[in-house]
């Protein structure tokens, strides 16, 4: 029987690579812009969020990050900040998503004199309040929170300070994010090499509009626990049968490095042509770590539940798959090993056993 999306919203899922920047609700952009004074393409929400999706699907990297100007300008307050943070816990939640990590930028949030500090507060803040309304509401979920240094800036060593300085108040990693060609992630090196010292972990977005040096170096220099996207490690994949590994691409899976896959997103960036051209079919026919994210969920017009529907609908995947791609994510999240353990054996394994049978 065909796996519904209406079914795979009712299963636990978890999220490892979500832009907060990236899921505002239209709506709730419309009532920020207007109280910041921020002009929108259009203030009517449905045609605002029609827009959002347009403008995304250009097919290049550069003009998708074009459309964060609107989403980060109404988020330059603590109380615009927490509510936007509060609406995506709850958004997830009311998805079925059981675990999420969401990351956004501290240093894209200054705009009205807020502190670095400040902003993370008031995010985390947000994550907290829409996580107790979610459990209320009978959708428990748990938020962890990424900050993330923007590439082609210089303040990197700073954020992973600010990172590790909020670890024990909802931060559970670092990320780098922004254009990658022309600004690799050694660059950031410094910032890579204090993070390790502190026991910290991170992700890089690399591998998405850049190829396999980028994910070289993200992993080999810098030290990546996981790859924001990762899909070009096709690259060094020889097809046949059985496909050849060379030797970066055999690195990546020998060492169950998590691919922080985004298939909706992948495709409007270019990275990939099509769902059903997606590599994330071959990957995980290869067992690599792959996990299914959404990315930007405003501009893909999508959710969690929705990716995984558009796999099954491409790739013919049952429950099975779908839970295996579930605990990939949970394995791979940045929280303690024991808290991810009970996620996986008291959330996820039981509620698809009755499903897989
Ligand atoms: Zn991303």
């Amino acid at each position: 029987m065909a796996i519904s999306y209406e079914d795979i919203v009712k299963v636990p899922k978890a999220l490892l690579h979500d832009h907060l920047d990236g899921g505002l609700r239209p709506a709730t952009i419309v009532e920020l812009a207007a109280d910041a004074g921020h002009e929108l393409p259009t203030t009517d929400s449905e045609a605002l969020g029609r827009w959002f999706a347009e403008a995304a699907n250009s097919g290049s990297l550069e003009r998708y990050l074009e459309t964060f100007a609107h989403t980060v300008a109404v988020m330059q307050t603590g109380p615009a900040l927490r509510r936007v943070a509060r609406e995506c816990a709850l958004d997830l939640a009311a998805d079925g998503v059981v675990y999420a990590e969401v990351r956004f930028a501290p240093e894209q949030h200054l705009e009205q004199n807020l502190t670095l500090d400040e902003v993370v507060d008031a995010v985390v803040t947000g994550f907290r309040e829409g996580s107790a309304l979610a459990a209320e509401a009978g959708t428990p979920i748990r938020v962890g929170t990424l900050l993330t240094a923007m590439r082609h800036a210089a303040r990197s060593q700073e954020i992973a300070e600010l990172a590790v300085r909020h670890r024990d108040t909802g931060v559970v990693g670092f990320d780098i994010a922004g254009a990658e060609a022309g600004f690799p992630p050694t660059r950031h090196l410094d910032a890579f090499e204090y993070l390790q010292r502190e026991n910290f972990h991170f992700t890089i977005h690399a591998g998405e509009a850049f190829g396999l040096p980028s994910i070289w170096q993200a992993i080999q220099w810098c030290g990546a626990d996981r790859l924001g996207h990762g899909v070009r490690i096709v690259d060094d994949i020889t097809p046949g049968n059985p496909p050849v590994l060379g030797r970066l691409a055999a690195y990546v899976r020998d060492k169950r490095i998590p691919l922080e896959l985004c298939p909706s997103s992948n495709v409007q960036t270019g990275a990939a042509a099509s769902i059903a051209d997606h590599p994330i079919g071959l990957l995980r026919d290869l067992r690599f770590r792959v996990t299914v994210n959404t990315d930007n969920r405003l501009m893909s017009g999508t959710s969690m539940s929705r990716e995984m529907a558009l796999l099954v609908d491409a790739f013919g995947y049952g429950w099975k798959e779908l839970q295996w791609f579930t605990i990939n994510a949970m394995k791979s999240a940045f929280i303690p090993f024991d808290e991810r353990l009970k996620i996986i054996d008291e959330v996820i394994k039981p509620a698809y056993a009755k499903l897989i049978g």
